[in-house]
């Protein structure tokens, strides 16, 4: 038996999320695992797409794990799953609440929960063990846990609170700043405690503290939704937190997404005027009694150190105000006023289906100037989301100032113009008496440079860490080669990625705007997925688009809607169908694309509707075209009709998936009907799509939507345009997610490869020879000529253009999705002569995926790295089998490989699972 550690065995994949700031959420003591009996291990245990999660509402979760071996050809043959109410009970090998029994086959995920009822409140241990290829088992994996919530809303007790007296409007500079409310009770707990567990929800933002100690290490509880249509809440495990006898239980209530400033024109109080917030503890005793401590009247409330805090505003933060000794227990709480009860909207109150925002790395400055006198500039050397945690000694009443900017002016001071009106900016009041350390809760910024003012002396290395926040998505890939500005260009991808998931997918994390852009979305989800395990902040996020989602079928412009209209327009609404398809593609989570089917079929049927008996477009429509392409206009018709074939044809798919298969031929056929419409009026006999434009030509191309002659006039016209520009690309958010994969269909990877090499404006590579750390939204947002772009709309973190990278793991990796879910690979890595070797991973749905070559003169190596349960196809430069060798043998002598063919200079070979390490002595093609 190992002895039991503190945390889960947690997997490499994990442990590098852990590297990453990604910890166990809820850590139960671990089951003691025997040594492993057969190669091959379950582990990475989720349900509903979460690592421990507590507090799920959904009756019928599905639990899903992954399977590691180093032993070729490995694969699960069965399953068994034990679900107990106890460690101790699932230690002794109990499933008292469910015993699977040995369940035949290979499926390592979405398998429903099929136990007893789950009950409300109840914590529950899981393992599971498989059977590998000769059927002998697995030791049994490592223990998960999680905890149901409210199985029905009416065991809610808990109201809603607030303070609407703090919120008498407070101007500061023509804004409205109401200060947080604090919130109090005393409760008393008079017997052993077994598990409690804490709810919260809020019409707003909460920060909650038991006894002094902060509940969670989330931020931005509870997320964003539509808070007219539905709220999440968050459990907690307060277990250690609550006392024998007097406890205090504490919270702050800030505006948020609720009421505070969101969006663009300066508008707050989208949504409601008066925050509330909502939580109850459920106690379960040793005894086994159980009670429950709420809000409701009985609470107190004032205000305190938060003077304001506000998303796009900042935070004025003053500890003097700190009611001493109010969050512990025995306050004196006579001069606190009545909380206010109930709330104005009415929404349905349901566990929160997706990840927590967490801190996920802490940034120090690279450079520090002093651009005007008192004014210091912080470079930390990243753009990034989240907020900076001061660090200084000063006098009472010092007023420090923090003001944050993504890129600088020529003379060194901070650019704030393209904030527009985000102010942007954190206040912090010294208390004096020593050194002070303070971090806001309630806002964020996008941000590279830090300009501190109000301080006595230059700043020290430590007086400003950047505290870089995300959602909770765990790291799912990696990629590095041999060309440097590539590897940059991944970096700024990544870091884009973390700094607009943040509660939803965001279009950019620093100006007033920080919406859920439908269109960016979609564009983004495919890449998305090959960074980072984001199944469940998807998941989350496709209500919140069906939630806004017209009565007609119309997807709306941003989810949760607000700000922006309800009319999304081509390329964008149609994310209410790309997005939960890919979702499904990735992970293979059929309940999701079934959720969401009807939804899909109401969107298709809205733009089958509005279109003209010919399914050509109407004369009026809203459509933002090839949003910010460069010196080209793509008619908005080619783009409407592009997508009305792209979300139709998945429709079909989807339809066939889920085995409608009426509907799969309804829509197969609406399909060939809107390819003809499209090629009889928007395709000539040249083979030219109307507008001439890359994004045009790249449409037809990618969407499918060309017979084969017109298919190679157009690929023609394409690439005639990329080198009339001298290898410069033209297009906008929507022609360039899928230029660079309609270059490798129709076999001109080369001219991919060209474009992804430009470092000459417009380009990828020009931003980062700008010094980018970050996607820019504008291929011009900064250039030596004409200096920033427009303040009006100039983000640098837009992660639409970042979409590229799933060209680059495809076509530089090779690494290819071969049937949804990833149950089939392809490994097909494109030869580039600027490029000597590239190294790429991806946690799949089945398990990590890994292809790392290099070429040396006429030598050309490929390892790669299958999991288990999978096979793969395998492509490698070669004309002759006599000079492929794997692990040092003849390719024919390779167990678990076959050689299939070889066409021209390229073999093509079949693997299972595992580890394999060719190599080939042919040179790759010279290009
Ligand atoms: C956002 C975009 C969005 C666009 C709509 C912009 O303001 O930042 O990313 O897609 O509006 O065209």
């Amino acid at each position: 038996m190992a002895a039991p550690s503190k945390c889960f065995t947690i997997p490499l994949v994990f442990l590098l999320a852990q590297v990453a700031g990604f910890g166990c959420a809820h850590n139960p003591t671990p089951v003691a695992v025997d040594k492993p009996i057969v190669d091959l291990n379950p582990a990475n245990l989720r349900i509903e797409n979460l690592t421990n999660p507590l507090g799920l509402d959904e009756k019928s979760p599905r639990l899903s794990w992954l399977v590691e071996s180093a032993q070729r050809g490995q694969k699960q043959t069965a399953y068994r799953i034990l679900v107990g109410r106890t460690e101790e009970a699932l230690q002794a090998d109990r499933g008292d609440e469910w015993d699977s029994g040995k369940v035949d086959g290979g499926r390592i995920s979405q398998i429903v929960y099929g136990g007893k009822p789950l009950r409300s409140h109840q914590y529950y241990w899981w393992k599971v063990q498989v059977w590998d290829k000769d059927d002998k088992p697995s030791a049994w994996s490592a223990a998960a846990m999680w905890s149901m919530g409210f199985l029905d809303p009416a065991e809610w007790k808990g109201q809603w609170i607030g303070y609407d007296k703090a919120r008498q409007a407070v101007k500061s500079a023509g804004l409205i700043l109401p200060p947080p409310a604090l919130l109090r009770t005393d409760f008393v707990s008079d017997k052993p405690i077994r598990h409690a567990t804490l709810y919260a929800t809020a019409l707003g933002l909460y920060d909650i503290t038991l006894n002094g100690k902060r509940v969670g290490d989330d931020y931005f509880g509870p997320g964003w939704t539509d808070y007219t249509k539905r709220v999440y809440y968050r459990a907690y495990d307060v277990t250690p937190l609550i006392k024998r006898g007097g406890n205090a239980w504490c919270a702050v209530l800030a505006d948020g997404w609720y009421c505070g400033y969101l969006g663009y024109n300066h508008i707050r109080d989208h949504y409601g005027k008066k925050s509330r917030l909502r939580a109850q503890i459920h106690v379960e005793y040793d005894d086994g009694t159980t009670g429950d401590f709420y809000t409701g009247p009985d609470w107190k409330a004032s205000t305190g150190p938060y003077l304001e805090a506000d998303f796009l505003m900042g935070e004025v933060y003053d500890p003097s105000r700190i009611p001493e000794g109010w969050d512990v227990s025995g306050f004196n709480m006579a001069k606190w006023g009545k909380v206010d009860l109930g709330a104005e909207v009415k929404p349905i109150v349901q566990h929160h289906p997706g990840p927590a925002v967490k801190a996920l790395y802490e940034i120090k400055p690279v450079a520090i100037t002093e651009p005007k006198p008192g004014a210091y500039v912080l470079d930390m050397g990243q753009n990034f989301a989240g907020v900076a945690r001061l660090k200084v000694a000063g006098e009472a009443g010092q007023k420090i100032v923090l003001r944050f900017a993504e890129r600088l002016n020529p003379d060194g001071t901070i650019y704030t113009a393209n904030l527009r009106s985000a102010r942007a900016a954190d206040t912090y009041i010294c208390k004096g008496g020593g050194v002070e350390t303070w971090q806001p809760r309630f806002t964020y910024h996008g941000f590279q440079y830090v300009e501190v003012t109000g301080l006595k002396t230059k700043p020290a290395d430590d007086t400003v860490t950047g505290i870089a926040l995300t959602s909770e998505t765990p790291p799912a890939g990696s990629f590095a080669c041999s060309d440097s500005m590539l590897n940059q260009l991944y970096r700024n991808i990544t870091w884009t990625q973390r700094a607009n998931f943040i509660a939803i997918p965001t279009d950019c994390p620093q100006r007033d705007e920080r919406l859920g852009w439908t269109g960016d979305a979609q564009v983004y989800v495919r890449t998305a997925t090959l960074n980072a395990d984001v199944e469940a902040f998807f998941t989350k996020w496709l209500v919140d688009l069906e939630d806004g989602q017209r009565q007609d079928g119309e997807f709306p412009m941003v989810a949760p809607v607000k700000v922006a209209e309800n009319d999304g327009g081509p390329a964008w609404a149609d994310a209410g169908v790309i997005c939960p398809w890919t979702i499904y593609e990735v992970y293979g989570d059929k309940r999701l694309l079934e959720r969401h089917y009807d939804s899909m079929v109401r969107f298709v049927e809205f733009c089958r509707k509005r279109s003209t008996p010919d399914l050509l477009p109407p004369k009026q429509y809203h459509c933002f075209g090839d949003w910010l392409s460069i010196r080209a206009e793509t008619p908005k018709d080619v783009i409407y009709m592009a997508y009305f074939a792209k979300s139709t044809r998945l429709v079909a798919q989807a339809a066939e998936v889920l085995g409608k298969t009426e509907d799969a031929k309804k829509y197969n056929y609406l399909l060939a009907k809107i390819k003809a419409a499209f090629n009889r009026r928007y395709v000539n006999s040249k083979g030219e799509v109307e507008g001439k434009t890359q994004a045009g030509y790249v449409l037809a191309i990618a969407f499918d939507l060309l017979d084969d002659s017109m298919l190679k006039l157009a690929a023609r016209h394409l690439v005639d345009d990329i080198e009339q520009r001298k290898d410069h690309l033209s297009t906008g958010f929507i022609g360039t997610k899928d230029l660079m994969l309609a270059l490798s269909k129709i076999e001109r990877t080369d001219v991919a490869f060209r474009l992804l090499h430009q470092e000459t404006f417009p380009s990828w590579g020009f931003s980062i020879k700008q010094g980018a750390t970050s996607i820019w939204e504008r291929w011009d947002g900064w250039t030596p000529d004409h200096g920033f772009q427009d303040p009006g709309m100039n983000s640098f973190a837009h992660y639409s253009f970042g979409a590229v990278y799933q060209w680059i793991v495809e076509n530089i990796g090779g690494i290819r999705m071969a049937a949804p879910g990833y149950d089939e690979i392809a490994i097909n890595p494109q030869l580039d002569p600027h490029l000597h070797w590239a190294k790429t991973s991806y946690r799949s749905a089945r398990g990590r995926i890994e292809s790392s070559w290099k070429r040396e003169e006429a030598k050309f190596t490929l390892d790669v790295t299958l999991p288990p349960g999978t096979t793969g196809s395998i492509c490698l430069p070669a004309s002759n089998a006599v000079d492929i060798t794997e692990g040092g043998k003849p390719v024919a002598e390779a167990p678990g490989v076959i050689l299939t063919r070889i066409e021209g200079d390229r073999a093509y070979l079949t693997v299972g699972s595992g580890t394999f390490h060719f190599r080939s002595s042919v040179a790759p093609p010279a290009r």
